[in-house]
């Protein structure tokens, strides 16, 4: 159970509320149940937590994670990359597409930030603080020391990809930081979820609910 919250100290993180991974658009990548999530996510907002960052997937046309651009791939295949294996997706959360805005039934009153991740052409972005050559910072753990927060709740799409990179990232720069399981879509086999899981919970994060947090 996380202590009180705190205006300045807490801070809700939205990783990835987009169509993009919803039902809503079949032909890119849809993630079963992330549309779901929605409502958790605003109920948590409309309690007491005080200011919210948003991520958004927002990928070149021809992104390197895209399988249309690899010949003979198809989803979900791995290639090499000069920085390392890179797991192959259906194209999604194109720039400036309507599946890559954010969830319009999102309530962004206490959103005090949008980061957009993943915008370099030949890099992947899990992380909202590290794209996938686990070198290029995003910005975002100095922005949120400049204006004060210590302790993090994440939430959003998708486990174990995005979200828990995201939390591993955060925990790894400092920020004490909270999984909050039910405000979180997730994809692929329970198996993977449950190891990422077990390799969270031995970097130091924290698991919680919406509940607890209204
Ligand atoms: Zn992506």
């Amino acid at each position: 159970m996380p202590a009180p919250l705190h205006p300045q100290e807490d801070l809700l993180l939205v990783v990835d509320p987009q169509p993009t991974f919803m039902d809503l658009c079949p032909d890119e990548l849809p993630v079963p149940g992330a549309e779901a999530v929605i409502p958790v996510i605003n109920r948590i907002l409309a309690g007491p937590i005080a200011r919210a960052v948003v991520t958004q997937d927002w990928h070149h046309p021809r992104h390197l994670s895209f399988a249309s651009q690899h010949p003979g791939r198809a989803p979900l295949d791995q290639v090499e990359t000069p920085y390392g294996p890179q797991v192959l997706w259906p194209d999604h959360g194109v720039r400036a597409t309507p599946g890559a805005a954010i969830h319009s039934a999102l309530d962004q009153a206490k959103v005090v930030l949008v980061l957009r991740k993943g915008f370099r052409p030949t890099i992947d972005s899990y992380s909202a603080f590290r794209e996938n050559d686990r070198k290029t910072g995003t910005g975002l753990a100095e922005w949120l020391r400049a204006v004060g927060v210590r302790r993090l709740f994440i939430a959003g799409i998708t486990r174990p990809y995005c979200v828990d990179w995201t939390a591993e990232d955060a925990a790894a720069l400092g920020f004490e930081t909270w999984l909050v399981e039910d405000a979180c879509a997730r994809l692929g086999p329970l198996e993977a979820l449950d190891a990422s899981r077990r390799r969270l919970a031995a970097a130091g994060i924290h698991f919680t609910t919406a509940s607890a947090l209204i």
